[in-house]
């Protein structure tokens, strides 16, 4: 590595940790994702340091030297030490045992030569060591894959793939990620292999998903790894080739959430919440489900909104995806197929639902429904598209109703649930609740305003 090239310095604290490891006699080097980043110029990762210590030798070093050391992950030789603020993963070399369930390594060994510790990393580009004097040590060519811009497996890559199957799902998400080709021998691998992704914990497969839909790339990882995405989404897999035949369709269900995927990146210039991009990939998931044909033989899909939704509750609590995002991503897939009028109430209807599932979240969640259904209507067929312009009315209503602060849930309202037992004379009870959705339904419709005087006449009349 030509040090010149270099636009970057190893942080202050990564030096402490590796000039106090040293002093005691250890060897030690940054690894890893920050070594990859740096090269790349982007050293804003956190920092690996790999060491011949034990990781008692590294704890016992590393306090004396001043940093706070935790426990972090002793069983696989690892502990964290905090230093000049910053934490610091420092791992004994390691190299990992024979996966006899494609998932976890049946033993972790501990190694003395930091070759070792970086031959069972999964792709040349993170298997690069660097130390602020010795300089980088890379076995494996990760510095000219990352000029080339490739993807390539330490070693032989079906290897690697079969003894842990989430590096299929990495590589895809790297690739993605700094926008590089998966080279051609690990990338007829991860497809003759793909399938076993399927055997990898749910969870796993979960956070390397959602690294790929919050990137806003999950249109891009279906076109380019429909193999990789359909072992890791087995809903979709129904959904490939699946013919919609309609009219409105001249895509097949894969290839159009595809298109949807990528048309809500370019309606929202990248900046969609998580719940969008999730709604995007689900939203037409339980079409294949669905399907029914006519008596002239078009397709129909009805029920799928509903449908979709509820599968896309199973899917994403199965990929552990934060629970606030699913029930997000859920109501908009509810919602994206429902032709509401172009009104101020049908619009405050909107915003109480959306209110409901979130409370608070009313207005951005209306704004990315309709960002959904532009990216529905121009990856339909051409004469669907100009219905995404169409929508520009409800985005204005939107605006405008969310400028008016309007009254969405019962706990907005000038009276509440004591006010109705008191005025009824009514004992607690389900009756009371109904009372107040009624109240709050005359207020959403504009037939009372939301003052109190008025509402308790009502009440008792
Ligand atoms: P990110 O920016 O996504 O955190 P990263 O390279 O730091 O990228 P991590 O998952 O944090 O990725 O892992 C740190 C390092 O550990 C990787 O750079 C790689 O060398 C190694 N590694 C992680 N997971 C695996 C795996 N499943 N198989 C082999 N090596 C792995
Ligand atoms: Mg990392």
């Amino acid at each position: 590595m030509a040090q010149s090239k270099k636009k970057w310095t190893t942080p202050p604290a990564a030096r402490h940790v590796i000039r106090a490891l040293e002093d005691a006699g250890f060897e030690a080097w940054v690894v890893g994702g920050w070594v990859r980043d740096a090269l790349l110029g982007m050293p804003r990762h956190d920092i690996d340091v790999t060491t011949d210590a034990t990781w008692q030798e590294s704890a016992r070093v590393l306090s004396t030297a001043g940093c706070a050391v935790y426990e972090t992950g002793t069983a696989h030789g690892t502990v964290t030490a905090v230093c000049l603020g910053e934490p610091i993963e420092v791992t004994t070399y390691r190299v990992e045992g024979t996966y006899s369930d494609h998932r976890h390594p049946d033993e972790v060994r501990f190694v003395r030569d930091v070759r070792e510790d970086l031959a069972r990393r999964d792709f040349t580009i993170n298997a690069m060591a660097w130390h602020p004097e010795r300089g980088l040590l890379d076995p494996f060519g990760g510095e000219k894959d990352l000029e080339s811009r490739v993807i390539r497996a330490v070693g032989d890559p079906q290897k690697r793939f079969e003894e842990d199957a989430l590096r299929i799902m990495r590589a895809v998400r790297f690739a993605l990620r700094l926008g590089f080709e998966v080279e051609q021998g690990t990338q007829a691998a991860l497809r003759r292999q793909a399938a076993s992704v399927a055997d990898v914990a749910s969870e796993r497969v979960g956070k390397e998903l959602d690294a790929i839909v919050r990137m806003g790339k999950a249109g891009r990882a279906l076109l380019d790894q429909p193999e990789v995405m359909c072992a890791a989404l087995p809903e979709l897999a129904m959904a490939y080739g699946f013919d919609q035949r309609s009219v409105y369709h001249i895509y097949d269900v894969y290839e159009h959430i595809a298109h949807v995927c990528n048309a809500v990146q370019a309606f929202t210039a990248g900046l969609a919440g998580p719940e969008l991009q999730w709604a995007a990939l689900l939203h037409d998931v339980a079409k294949p489900v669905t399907y029914s044909e006519d008596v002239e033989g078009h397709g129909h899909f009805f029920g799928h909104p509903l449908q979709g939704a509820q599968m896309a509750v199973d899917i994403m609590r199965r990929l552990a995806i934060p629970s606030e995002i699913v029930d997000e991503t859920s109501a908009l897939i509810r919602w994206h197929d429902d032709r509401i009028p172009a009104t101020p109430r049908a619009i405050r209807r909107l915003l109480a639902r959306f209110s409901r599932v979130s409370p608070g979240r009313e207005v951005p969640l209306a704004y990315e429904l309709l960002d959904l259904c532009r990216a529905d209507a121009v990856s339909k067929c051409p004469s669907a598209a100009p219905w995404a312009s169409a929508l520009d009315d409800y985005t204005r209503l939107v605006r405008q109703e969310a400028q008016r602060e309007p009254v969405l849930a019962t706990r907005q309202l000038a009276v509440n649930g004591a006010d109705v037992m008191r005025v009824c004379g009514m004992a607690p009870g389900p009756g009371v609740g109904m009372q107040l959705e009624m109240l709050l339904n005359a207020v959403m419709a504009g037939e009372l305003p939301n003052e109190r005087e008025t509402l308790l006449a009502w009440l008792s009349a």
